[in-house]
């Protein structure tokens, strides 16, 4: 039997629907072995998904380490945002809450050249509607899907690149909300972006992760990233961990067969914890 872990999880100090000490209790009933969070980081404009209080967070993180320290190992992350022009550099976030790691993610995309004031400069490419999605790229560019998804996978490679993320977060999730209908992934202007990420992640010696989130919310067919990524991923030897991105306790058990995916195509380097691969 493998051992239950989990590195990406949220909590109700950002957009999770638990509490810290629910998740954890959650994931010791399940016999985890080890739990990370990853609350998403602050950002400097109002929004209602992202950490305000990151003192309270990291403080009772840490007090949830020690005092359940026999049970199950739990440790700090967060879930950073790259946004160019407002959020570049990881490190001022890492050191202020004494991180033991970070998911490095791009949800957020300011229009070329753009110097991004709040949340009205910005393409959301995540979240539970996919017309926020429509109307961001018309907004910002001009409906004009090959320039969006081109800067998404600029800005990620930039975000890679800048920072070495402990875990490149769901590298492709820009498909998410597209389903199919701007372009498919089979198209070869997409389908060079998309490797060139995963070319990177190897150059840079990254973990990805292998996230689960899309199909247990029934907004995705596939992992972040896709089948086709993690065949590439395989060959690359890329170290992977599967993550639930749970934001309420029953989603860290939703693993979606990935493991046993993992395992059918003789993916050989699965970690069961970002702190294996040090
Ligand atoms: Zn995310
Ligand atoms: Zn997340």
């Amino acid at each position: 039997m493998l051992s239950k872990t989990n590195f990406h999880t949220h909590s109700n100090y950002c957009d999770g629907k638990a509490t810290l000490r629910e998740m954890v209790d959650f994931a010791v009933a399940h016999n985890f072995t080890a739990l990370g969070f990853t609350g998403h980081c602050p950002l400097p404009f109002d929004n209602t998904y992202s950490i305000t209080d990151y003192e309270g967070y990291c403080n009772e993180v840490r007090a949830l380490k020690e005092e359940y320290a026999d049970r199950i190992e739990i440790s700090l992350g967060l879930e950073m945002d790259y946004v160019p022009g407002m959020l570049e550099d990881f490190s001022p976030l890492i050191k202020q809450g004494g991180l033991e790691y970070t998911i490095g993610s791009i949800h957020l995309i300011p229009a070329e050249g753009s110097a991004p004031r709040s949340a009205d400069d910005l393409w959301m490419i995540d979240g539970s509607r996919y017309q926020t999605y429509d109307e961001g790229l018309m907004k910002h560019f001009g409906g004009d899907i090959r320039r969006g998804v081109r800067a998404y996978f600029h800005n990620e490679n930039a975000m890679l690149e800048r920072n070495r993320p402990t875990i490149v977060g769901h590298p492709d999730k820009i498909v998410m909300h597209n389903r199919d209908r701007y372009f498919t992934e089979d198209e070869p202007w997409y389908r060079d972006l998309a490797l060139e990420t995963i070319h990177l992640i190897k150059e840079l010696d990254l973990i990805c992760e292998i996230n689960t989130r899309g199909i247990y919310k029934g907004r995705h067919a596939d992992y972040y990233p896709g089948k086709w990524l993690i065949q590439e991923m395989k060959q690359l030897h890329i170290p992977v961990l599967v993550s639930t991105d749970a934001h309420a306790p029953e989603d860290l058990l939703r693993t979606e067969g990935a493991y046993e995916y993992l395992q059918e195509i003789g993916y050989r380097d699965v970690l069961k914890s970002w702190r294996d691969a040090q």
